[in-house]
Formats: structure tokens, sequence, C-alpha cells
């Protein structure tokens, strides 16, 4: 058992090594009386981390501002004004890093997803399945196609959408399954592409957290027929609001081009049903301006996600994500963990996430509710266009079944998270601190009671 194995020996990279020695021969409290107490903040004690701060985010460099400069003097401020423009040049760029021939920028994650059901000619009638326990503009993209966005539970480690109840949710009506990738890292791809070629369904990648995160050789949102990406402040390849959709598959990034266009084709013609979705030239240069330096930043968070994790498996009742068979590379724009209560006398984790935050390491319980238990079930309920679309009996079927158990588990209780875009950026020294605050409060959880 993991409680037999935690040695508070393992956790104290940090102290010199006369200190390690004395802690070896178990003369000194492991913490070191320097560092820390093995008082909880919280109740009083010394904070592991005092004074501190992390990474900045959003990353900006003289790069990304010279980028900026020159777009503004330029007065190429729209795409279509130049071939040349920021926005042509990052979706080069971007296609080639991901290892596919095309790439169409637009304004969000949300806009790239809508973009991708829309150019598949997914609309009323269609069924998607995809995951509660994402961002609101995955289904937000099925739902401006007026398809039917049906979600599927999650695995409880993994926290990704779990393949058998997307197998057990596909009706006659489903075309397509939308996995996302949460937290950067693969969802169980071998399961989805197998699901999609036994049920003829499109695989659409929700890779708005997985920039540069690599499945069996291959970058993330390049392995189902389309996949995308967010560009949003908080995401590892950041503009303020942005959005890339690839694919290897030509006619269909054409179609993407031209949904976006406001249904307007590269040569001019109006073709098609199309919101106006373009990226603008500024988002453009910011992207292009963070490119050249993008996987260093990667390198450095998958190093210290490495670290952390190979020091926190050891902390009972703190788990890190579960990966799958074939991840190569996360992207990390967060790195997440289970909290199991049992392990701290049955102290609830809002009590645990205080504890730590007093101890200046500050995690995040995450999602709220699943989609499942959001209002916009009851609203398209009472739509009339959707009532005709899909019938009275389908509508009160899909709201039976929409029960996620373990995603209510996840988000009620186990979820804990460390946002990862910036602070995974730091030193070894900032990892340390994680770790050792984790340690500590799981040393010193009798007092956990006490707050
Ligand atoms: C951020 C995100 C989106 C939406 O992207 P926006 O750029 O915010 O519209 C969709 N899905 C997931 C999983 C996300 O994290």
């Amino acid at each position: 058992m993991k409680a037999k194995n935690f040695t508070r020996r393992k956790f104290v990279g940090t102290v010199s090594a006369s200190t390690l020695g004395a802690v070896a021969i178990g003369s000194i409290p492991a913490f070191g009386a320097t560092k820390t107490s093995n008082k909880l903040a919280i109740l009083g004690g010394n904070p592991v981390r005092q004074n501190k701060s992390w990474p900045d985010w959003p990353y900006v460099d003289k790069n990304v501002m010279d980028s900026i400069e020159k777009t503004t003097q330029s007065g190429i401020w729209c795409r279509i004004q130049s071939k040349d423009g920021t926005v042509p040049t990052f979706e080069k760029e971007y296609a080639r890093m991901m290892g596919v021939t095309r790439c169409v920028a637009v304004g969000s994650g949300t806009q790239a997803l809508h973009t991708a059901v829309e150019a598949l000619g997914l609309g009323p009638g269609d069924e998607v399945i995809t995951s509660p326990y994402t961002d609101p503009g995955t289904i937000a993209a099925i739902l401006s196609a007026r398809a039917l966005p049906v979600l599927a539970d999650i695995d409880r480690y993994s926290f990704q959408v779990d393949p058998d109840d997307v197998e057990r949710r596909i009706t006659k009506n489903t075309k397509a399954i939308m996995p996302v990738h949460m937290m950067g890292q693969p969802a169980d791809l071998d399961r989805f592409l197998q699901i999609a070629r036994k049920y003829n369904l499109f695989l659409i990648e929700d890779a708005c957290q997985a920039h540069f995160a690599k499945f069996r050789g291959k970058m993330l949102g390049s392995i189902g027929d389309i996949g995308c990406f967010s560009h949003q402040s908080s995401k590892v390849i950041s503009c303020g609001e942005g959005g890339s959709i690839i694919s290897n598959n030509a006619e269909l990034m054409e179609q993407c081009y031209t949904v976006q266009n406001h249904g307007t084709s590269k040569f001019g013609r109006t073709e098609t049903i199309g919101p106006k979705y373009r990226m603008n030239e500024f988002e453009g240069a910011i992207l292009l301006g963070q490119l050249p330096t993008a996987m260093e930043r990667h390198a450095v968070r998958n190093k210290n996600a490495q670290y952390l994790t190979s020091k926190i498996k050891d902390i009972p009742g703190i788990t890190p994500q579960k990966l799958y068979d074939g991840t190569e590379e996360g992207s990390f724009y967060l790195y997440t963990m289970n909290y199991n209560k049992e392990e701290y006398n049955g102290v609830p984790r809002e009590k645990y996430l205080k504890a730590l935050a007093a101890e200046g390491v500050g995690l995040s319980p995450y999602i709220k509710n699943g989609l499942h238990r959001e209002p916009w079930v009851d609203n398209i309920m009472g739509r009339k266009e959707y009532q005709q679309m899909y019938g009275k009996n389908r509508l009160e079927e899909f709201k039976q079944d929409m029960a996620c158990p373990v995603c209510d588990l996840v988000c009620d209780e186990e979820m804990v998270m460390l946002w990862a875009s910036g602070p995974l950026l730091g030193t070894t020294d900032d990892m340390d601190d994680v770790i050792n605050a984790l340690a500590k409060v799981y040393e010193n959880r009798d007092q956990l009671k006490s707050i």
C-alpha cells in the first residue's frame, strides 16, 4: 500500500545534504526547522511557501512585442488583406508543427469546434457524443449547429470521457464523437478510434487544452477527422481569444475556411451557411511571436510535471491524473490530481484546499458542475425547434439518461488542480514547494479536523 511506502524523507529535495543526513537518522523533524513547521499554516504554523510568485502568464517577450508593432504599422489588420499576413503565416507554421497539411485560424476554440461541426455537415437531427466535464464551448459548438450534445460519463482517475459509456449512448442519429483531451492529456484514443470505425462516426478532437501533446507519435488534434484548439488567454498558446482547426483532409479544411468566412469560399463565392469567425491580424501577430519558443516552454512544463508526479505518487490520498497507454507527452495546461478524503480522516476537499492555500500553494477544485447539471438541458427541452427535430420521446429519454455520477463525484469531492500554463514554467524550487505543501498537509492531516 501507498501509505506504508510514504516516508517524509522523499520530500526534502530542497534541504542541504547535511540536513538530509540528519533527517535520515531521524534526529530532526523532516521539514527542517528552517523551512516549515509541523503545525499547519492555517493553524498558525509557518507556511511552506512565502513571498514567492509564479511565472507571469500570458507569455510576452520582445519577439511578441515586435510582432504586434510590425502588424500595427503595416496596416494589414485583416487576414484577407494579404496572403503573407500574420494569420495565414501562423496557419502554415502551426500546421507544420502539428504535422498536418492545413490549419484554419478562427476567433476562439468554441468557434473552431463550431466551424468543424458545420463543415462536417452536422446539424438538426444529428447527435454528437461528448464529455460533460469540459468547457462550455464544447457543447456550445454542437448546440450552435442545432445538433444534440449527448453527454457520456467520465473516468474517475483520468477525468476523460469514458469510451464504454460513449458506446452505450450511440443511437441511429449519432454522427460524431467528440472526445475532449482534458488537462492537455490524451483521452483514450485507441478506443475512440475503434468506436469511430465500428459505427462509422466522425471523430472530432477537442484539443483546446492539448497543444503539442503527443499520442503514439502524433500530435493531438491530428489523429481524428479534425482537431480544434483554443488560444484563449489561459491556454498554453494564447492571444486573448483565438482558435485553430487542423486536419489532413484538404476538402474538409477548404469547407472550414468557407464556413468561418460567412459561407464565402476563397474564390469569393458565397456558398453555404456560415458565421464570420475570422481571426484578426493582431491575434495572429501574438501567436506568431510565441511559436518560435513555444516548444521550449512545452518541454519545461513536461519536465516539471514529471518531477511533480514522481514525488506526489507516493503521497497517500492525492493521485496524479491517470494517463492512457500511448501517451508520449502531455500539454500540461493544468496539472490535476484526485483527492481521496478517506486518507484524510474524511475531511472534505474544501478544508484540504484551504489548508494548502495557507501553506502558500493555491489549488483549485476546477469545474463546479458537469455540463449535464447546467440549465441548457431544460432550455432545449422547451424549444420548439428541438421538439420538432428530435421528437418528444427522444428528448425525454435524453433528459432521463443524463446522469453522470462519476463526473459529479470528481466535481463535488475529488478534483484538485494546479493551473499549469504559467506555474509549471517555474523552478524546481517552486515544484518542491508544491510537493512539500502536499506532504506537510498529509503528515499533519489530524490537524485538519480543527479548521
Ligand atoms: C478553452 C476550451 C474550449 C473553448 O475555447 P475558447 O477559446 O475559450 O472558446 C473548448 N474546450 C475545452 C476543453 C477548453 O478548455
